[in-house]
């Protein structure tokens, strides 16, 4: 993992919240979805954060905001400096030419249709780079190349390659335009479990080489462990802790962090029998009702009154970490 350097991008207070309606003619607002509901943190450049949480906790959605593909209810988005939440038109697509995403699914995200040569130098022609036909080829052989294919195989179609190298072929897409800032939704979560970590080693490589900034999205700990600096947990569209990868591995405070590790199975038995955190019980709550007060409360082993009633904001600690529950205050 490469030293980061300055900040890529930073979200305050995000909110996309989706309406619920009623009606076929006149249709009436019954209710939102509060789907993320004011999150904020920063990436470095060259970084890698790891954003963490059940299905449904909001972590894709922020990603899609963030890329502005869904609309932002509330919040700035500040990526390189300049606020893209408000942005449209033509500095919107200059500014999206710079933040890229791979998508979880390796099969569905790959036009059946189209050559390998097509699906990669689509992003060229669709921001208008890439010089002659002769000059985009030989750039997408170049990428092909960089993510561990074969120059020649540029003229094949998307069923002629396995998972993993389908994936390669969405992340030569992705970097294509060469952007800074890559959104990694779920990437290897498709894939069995001996080809993730070839392309998470891709991911880290391609990093090294590009100085690339990764928000790293996945359901559980264990995949974001390798790649990650540090690690946003999310619940029910809130972060509620976010640490150094090694702190949060060595000593997670929130409660639910301290459940997702315990889901994690450890191969070491000694280890094993020693951790007393254990597995998350029950589902995520409904993002249009949310439980009063910490969201988290009705699963909580540890809830108090206080608990039922307060929300805990994301409180800065002295490591540089930040937790939200009113076990630590700060
Ligand atoms: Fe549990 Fe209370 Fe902390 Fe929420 S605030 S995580 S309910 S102890």
């Amino acid at each position: 993992m490469s030293e980061p350097t300055d900040t890529i991008l930073q979200v305050e207070n995000l909110k996309v919240h989706f309406p619920v309606t009623q009606g076929i003619v006149i249709k009436k607002e019954v209710g939102r979805v509060r789907a993320v509901d004011g999150v904020s943190f920063t990436l470095k450049r060259g970084e890698t954060l790891g954003l963490v949480g059940e299905s449904g906790c909001g972590k894709s959605t922020t990603g899609l905001a963030i890329l502005r593909m869904l609309p932002v209810t509330e919040g700035r988005i500040l990526f390189e400096d300049e606020d893209i939440a408000p942005m449209e038109g033509r500095q919107l697509r200059a500014m999206r030419r710079r933040m890229q995403m791979v998508y979880q699914d390796p099969y569905g995200s790959l036009n059946p249709r189209m050559t390998v040569d097509d699906i990669v130098s689509e992003p060229l022609e669709v921001h208008g780079l890439g010089g002659t036909k002769a000059e985009r080829r030989e750039k997408v052989s170049a990428l092909l190349e960089l993510v561990g294919l074969r120059r020649d195989m540029g003229s094949r179609y998307p069923h002629e390659f396995s998972g993993g190298q389908r994936q390669r072929i969405g992340i030569a897409r992705a970097l294509a335009v060469e952007p800074a800032l890559v959104i990694c939704d779920e990437p290897v979560s498709a894939l069995d479990v001996s080809i993730q970590a070839q392309v998470v080693n891709l991911f880290e490589e391609l990093q090294e080489r590009l100085g690339l900034s990764y928000l790293f999205i996945a359901h559980d700990l264990a995949v974001v462990r390798q790649i990650s600096d540090r690690i946003a947990v999310m619940y029910l569209g809130r972060i509620v802790e976010i640490a150094t990868r090694d702190a949060l591995y060595r000593e997670p405070l929130h409660p639910y962090t301290q459940a997702l590790l315990g889901a994690i199975p450890i191969p070491d038995p000694e280890i094993e029998k020693a951790r007393d955190f254990q597995p998350i019980v029950g589902e995520v709550p409904s993002a249009m009702r949310p439980p009063e007060g910490c969201r988290f409360h009705p699963r909580c082993p540890h809830a108090m009154a206080k608990c039922k009633v307060e929300l805990p904001p994301l409180v800065e600690m002295a490591d540089g970490r930040a937790v939200a529950c009113h076990l630590h205050p700060g």
